[in-house]
């Protein structure tokens, strides 16, 4: 085994009162919110009394303000416990740096101080009934009124994770539709505007406690206030914001499938066919040494993209392959460990089962796969 050296003795301490607070607060009570479809308020205000929202927020807007270390160990401890329906990382890797990044300070005082504590839960609407993939087709338009005081918001978006629970949502919108990708901007959207309604809470074939909704937009007068960063510069600042997202997914697809391989590890030992250990077959003990070699590269691998990001040095092409890479892996390991698993690993009562279906959609979001290797491909020649 090889030591992971990214984490040092606090993040460890961190993550024990992190996994302790998630065995209370949401194992017991996951298996009701699959069925609600989405998890509850009280856990966002939990979560956010005990720092476990956006810890990178500095403290003069209430958060904690240290290193993105802290959202890795909540992304991994919430993947391991196979708490799909968890949005935290969505809020807190890349919701809220949004506004930390490109913010007024206005904005900041506004809304960071929610997004800690949790009374405000973020979401981020790029993605249209028309336009996913390529963003620079978004519909959704957002043009000055004739004051010149507000933003005259109309169009749809689809698939938004944390869609039902957000109170703000930042909306990619075209505030120039003549201008291509340069005229794409970013707004703060509160969810009590007048004219934006929350539509179907979709039904998914995984992640079924994760909320994800169309928003529907019509004649939303959002203050220019609300402007996120300068007009015309969203297309930028979410090529920006991107590989910290992919990082996120990779922190994610990696703890997910050593946890699911851990659990199959168990599972093997003590089931029997034939009068022996299914372990004591060669087939398992290949398998389980593929995954196990596969994993251990990995690990090595996203470690590193989590010690380049905090440095400022994981780029876009890294954080590509990163993606593209572990969320393969992810779905393959399981995949392989629900075969081990017979009949059982079919069955939504074990949990390869659930992470299978949750785990699919990884290959789909913050970019598909196949975004991923035109990034990469497009670098290399
Ligand atoms: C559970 C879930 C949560 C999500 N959460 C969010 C969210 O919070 N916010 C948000 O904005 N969006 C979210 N999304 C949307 C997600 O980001 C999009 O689904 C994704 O970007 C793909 O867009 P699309 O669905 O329109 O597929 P399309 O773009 O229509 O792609 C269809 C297929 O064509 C392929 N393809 C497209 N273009 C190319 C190309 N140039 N070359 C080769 N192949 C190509 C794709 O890879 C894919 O296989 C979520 C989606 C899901 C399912």
């Amino acid at each position: 085994m090889i030591k992971r050296t990214v984490f040092e003795s606090e993040h460890e301490m961190f993550r024990d009162s992190f996994r302790k607070f998630l065995t209370d607060e949401a194992v017991p009570y996951h298996a009701q919110w699959e069925k609600d479809g989405q998890v509850s308020r009280e856990l966002w205000k939990k979560a956010g009394q005990l720092g476990y929202l956006s810890p990178t927020v500095p403290e003069e807007y209430g958060g904690v303000g240290v290193d993105f270390r802290y959202n890795a160990v909540v992304d991994e401890e919430v993947a391991r416990l196979g708490l799909s329906g968890v949005g935290f990382g969505l809020h807190s890797d890349i919701a809220v740096p949004y506004i930390m990044a490109y913010g007024t300070e206005e904005q900041k005082q506004r809304y960071l101080p929610g997004c800690v504590n949790g009374d405000i839960v973020t979401a981020i609407a790029m993605t249209e009934p028309g336009t996913g993939s390529d963003l620079q087709g978004v519909k959704t338009n957002a043009v000055l009124d004739e004051s010149g005081e507000h933003y005259i918001l109309n169009g749809s978006k689809t698939f938004i994770t944390n869609g039902q629970m957000a109170d703000l949502v930042i909306v990619v919108a075209k505030t120039n539709p003549d201008a291509g990708a340069k005229g794409t901007s970013l707004l703060l959207v509160e969810a009590n505007s007048e004219g934006f309604e929350k539509g179907q809470n979709l039904e998914k074939i995984g992640m079924k406690a994760q909320d994800t909704s169309e928003l529907f937009f019509q004649d939303v007068k959002v203050p220019k206030d609300n402007l996120l960063g300068a007009d015309g510069m969203g297309f930028i600042y979410l090529m920006q914001e991107l590989p910290q997202e992919r990082l996120s997914v990779g922190l994610n697809a990696i703890a997910s499938a050593e946890s699911i391989l851990e659990q199959t590890i168990t599972y093997v030992k003590e089931r029997k066919a034939f009068g022996r250990s299914i372990s004591s077959f060669q087939n398992t003990q290949f398998k389980l040494a593929e995954m196990s070699a596969t994993l251990t590269m990995a690990r090595v691998f996203v470690d590193k993209c989590l010690d380049l990001h905090i440095a400022k040095q994981l780029d876009v092409v890294t954080a590509a392959k990163l993606k593209l890479l572990s969320t393969d892996i992810q779905c393959d390991i399981i995949d392989e460990c629900l075969q081990l698993h017979g009949g059982y690993g079919y069955m939504l009562e074990y949990p390869v089962a659930r992470a299978y279906a949750d785990a699919r959609v990884q290959k789909i979001y913050a970019g598909t796969n196949e975004i991923m290797k035109l990034i990469i491909g497009r670098s290399i020649v």
